[in-house]
């Protein structure tokens, strides 16, 4: 006999990762698309001698790093993960789909891996911190690689209905996880169309997908892994975080002003990270464009009262 009670029953709190752990397909092609691409980069040199990279090239390839790497840093993880503006729908929609372009994950998977790693951040329960095997010289350089790419290899997966609910509800965001594949697959066919088109050769179509394709998502994941590694270990401390975030100058560029690592921890939904004079922020630098053009609102831009109160010293 079940008692009728207006009182809400307290649910158990989720569990921290998904029912069904990576597959063994899933592991295997990680390990296919974080070893070939790097390889490539390994053969540019010798192959761009003198032949194999041409103007068509570099165009493609830099409008392919570009699109996908703001898909990544302005959508997937100011806008989607932290919220710090609102998108108009068609700008929802397309942040998903070039995010996706970069081949890093879905954005649901994306956003969860990430929101786990803020409330962890460098400690028991972070998916990447450096420092998860201690400080000596040694588990300091293991603790490096794992949070540079070893823990893509984990099995697990992180809850996305305990740290994405808000992503998991929107219908929209469902389609574009399912459709990961297929826009994974666009990104990687297309710099080989454009670059045979263009050119009107095969050859074309060979170098387009050396570079745009290989070179391109290579370059792009160590970029946004060095955010994981090197910036949770050297680097500027110029704002209170609860962990060993850093500032790293040259990396500005190439992460498009996500280096800016110490400021994010320290005040995360913050649209801008590079926030003190002379640090560029190009992912600031389109959001302000969106806001222009009233495709974004409730932009969160630091306040120098806000900024005050987290700086050191
Ligand atoms: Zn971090
Ligand atoms: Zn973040």
């Amino acid at each position: 006999m079940t008692v009728a009670t207006d009182r809400p029953v307290p649910r158990p709190p989720l569990p921290e990762y998904e029912d069904k752990p990576k597959s063994r397909v899933d592991l295997i092609l990680f390990a296919v698309f974080v070893t070939v691409p790097f390889l490539a980069v390994l053969a540019a040199v010798p192959f761009a001698w003198g032949w194999g990279l041409g103007w068509t090239d570099v165009v493609i390839t830099l409008v392919m790093y570009i699109v996908s790497g703001l898909g990544v840093t302005v959508g997937f993880h100011r806008y989607f993960t932290h919220g710090s503006f609102k998108a108009k729908r068609p700008l929802k929609i397309t942040l998903a789909v070039m995010g996706s372009l970069s081949l890093e994950m879905s954005v649901l998977d994306w956003v969860a891996t990430h929101r786990k790693h803020h409330k962890f951040s460098d400690k028991e329960g972070d998916p990447h911190s450096p420092w998860r095997f201690g400080t000596g010289f040694k588990a300091l350089s293991k603790g490096a690689l794992y949070a540079h790419m070893g823990w893509l290899f984990e099995p697990e997966r992180v809850n996305r209905a305990r740290y994405a609910p808000d992503l998991v509800k929107d219908p929209d965001i469902q389609r574009m996880h399912r459709l990961f594949p297929v826009i994974a697959i666009t990104s990687l066919a297309l710099p080989a169309l454009l670059g045979g088109l263009l050119t009107m050769s095969l050859w074309g179509a060979v170098t387009g997908f050396f570079w745009g394709t290989l070179v391109r998502i290579s370059l792009l994941h160590h970029v946004t892994w060095s955010i994981n590694s090197i910036c949770h270990m050297f680097g500027d401390e110029p704002f209170q975080a609860r962990d060993k975030s850093r500032n790293v100058w040259w990396l500005a560029i190439p992460s498009f002003g996500e280096s800016w690592h110490n400021l994010h921890h320290a005040d995360p939904t913050c649209a801008r990270h590079g926030v003190l004079k002379g640090q560029l922020d190009p992912s600031a630098r389109v959001i302000r464009w969106f806001e222009q053009l009233g495709w974004a609102t409730d932009v969160r831009w630091p306040t120098p009262e806000r900024l005050a109160a987290k700086r050191i010293g």
